[in-house]
């Protein structure tokens, strides 16, 4: 079946307004992007759609009661609501070093959740 997507390419400022058409698996045409990086993010977001997932989680005895974290990779957009979950079950005890493994393999997504920033203990 042959289906059509309306995507905003978020690539540059532009923000071209793309039509991507597919058939299962397969892009079939692409209009209205005006370059290369653009019709790369059109695939991507036609086939695979995925996001930069941020969020905060509480520390215990660290000078901050919370620390940033980020997933280590895109995470697949239809499985975005249960990693923010598990995101929100944790707590974490102080010192937490940039970099840091908060929580790996979340979901069974093969992404970790890293910190991105450093809390000291009090
Ligand atoms: S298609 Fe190219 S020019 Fe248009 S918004 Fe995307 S990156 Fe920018």
């Amino acid at each position: 079946m042959t289906e059509r997507k309306d995507i905003t390419c978020i690539v540059c400022p532009i923000g071209c307004k793309m039509f991507v058409t597919t058939k299962g698996k397969k892009i079939q045409h692409i209009d209205g992007c005006k370059c290369k990086r653009g019709a790369e993010y059109a695939t991507y977001e036609a086939l695979d759609p995925r996001r930069m997932l941020t969020s905060s989680v509480i520390v215990q005895d660290g000078e901050w009661p919370l620390v940033s974290v980020k997933s280590s990779q895109p995470v697949p957009k239809e499985q975005v609501f249960t990693v923010l979950k598990e995101i929100k079950k944790i707590t974490v005890t102080a010192p937490v070093n940039l970099g840091q493994p908060i929580l790996k393999n979340v979901a069974r997504t093969g992404i970790d959740i890293v910190a991105t920033k450093t809390v000291k203990k009090r």
